[in-house]
């Protein structure tokens, strides 16, 4: 971090800037210009407030040089890091995951012909929805516990571990009992307390992006679970916010080799929530296929016409298979091992 004081500063408030500062913890480096004076903060620099310093009235910027992400960066970890669960390395180098089944669980008959249908085209883990964040309160709610109940048996008949969305943090327990994957929906992604006890749970953190979240926000939010001791957490991309309104929200492509650079944990696409029409989730897989993604998380209905929530951007497992052949010939030609 550096600190430019105003021009002309006298050298008693110059120090009084660097005693602040070396009594949060920090080194100095001073440069005495002729006009300006700029303080170069060494050390960890997160625990100062760029605000605070701003409130004295001879500093004239501060500007951050470091990410505010440390554990997520990958300057300070530059391997890539790979969560594994189940037969899927999500994250290898040269691998991609597709994780695939309906937005909710609905019924023990919906979820058995999802999860041999999507297994059989060669999905390696078992998505679905128990506690649904709906926009009205009288929207289909999920079947919470019973929903867990049903994947549960989804995964027994199958072997396919299972990713479901937590919403409150009264659950960790147990969802680390039951789940594999734990999803914190984008609606989630800021809620700090949910964040800070997922960092307490030995199970993998599937990350959605927040509905208008920078990816600075993204990278912080990864940093509270990262922070709290659990390393195994997966980024997802599902569309932001614009001014756009022919698709449900805008898939940033921009954001998969984004993250990749400055983070080294594993970044996948929900193209199904990004478009919100079943049509397009084909060319947006491809599309994130071929911009780096680690994989992909899918919506799909055995009868989307008759889903209780998002059918419109279901694919059938018709679609989901012919997507997954498409996918096995495009990753086999841009030398992914699929
Ligand atoms: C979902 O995966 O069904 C979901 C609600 O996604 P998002 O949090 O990305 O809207
Ligand atoms: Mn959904």
């Amino acid at each position: 971090m550096v600190v430019i004081m105003k021009p002309g500063t006298k050298k008693e408030d110059v120090n009084s800037v660097v005693t602040y500062v070396k009594g949060m913890g920090l080194d100095v480096v001073l440069n005495q210009g002729i006009n300006y004076t700029v303080l170069g903060l060494i050390g960890d620099t997160g625990k100062i407030d760029p605000d605070k310093l701003m409130l004295n009235e001879h500093v004239d910027r501060v500007m951050r040089i470091a990410e505010p992400f440390k554990k997520a960066s990958r300057k300070f970890h530059p391997e890539n890091t790979v969560v594994k669960v189940g037969d899927a390395e999500i994250g290898r180098d040269k691998g991609f995951t597709v994780i695939a089944g309906p937005c909710s669980v609905e019924s023990e008959a919906q979820m058995t012909e999802v999860a041999n249908g999507v297994k059989k085209s060669g999905a390696k883990l078992l998505r679905g929805g128990a506690y649904k964040p709906r926009t009205s309160p009288y929207s289909f709610q999920g079947l919470a516990l019973e929903g867990l109940e049903i994947l549960k048996e989804a995964r027994e008949q199958t072997g396919l571990p299972i990713v479901t969305e937590i919403m409150s943090p009264a659950l960790v327990e147990r969802f680390e009992r039951d789940v594999d994957v734990i999803q914190v929906g984008a609606r989630n992604m800021q809620n700090f307390d949910l964040l800070k006890e997922l960092g307490k749970c030995s199970k993998p953190i599937l990350l959605k992006r927040g509905l208008s979240a920078t990816i600075e926000e993204w990278l912080m939010s990864a940093e509270y679970i990262l922070a709290g001791g659990n390393e195994n957490v997966i980024l997802c991309e599902r569309g932001i916010r614009t001014f756009e309104t022919y698709t449900r929200n805008t898939l940033d492509l921009s954001a998969i080799p984004a993250v990749k650079k400055l983070s080294h944990l594993p970044v996948i696409v929900d193209p199904s929530h990004s478009a919100g029409m079943s049509w397009m989730v084909e060319p947006l897989s491809l599309a994130a296929m071929a911009v780096g993604a680690d994989g992909l998380i899918i919506e799909v209905h055995n009868c989307p016409e008759k889903a209780l929530c998002d059918g419109a951007q279901s694919l059938n497992l018709a679609q989901f298979d012919s997507l997954m052949k498409k996918m096995t010939g495009m990753g086999r030609n841009i030398g992914l091992n699929i």
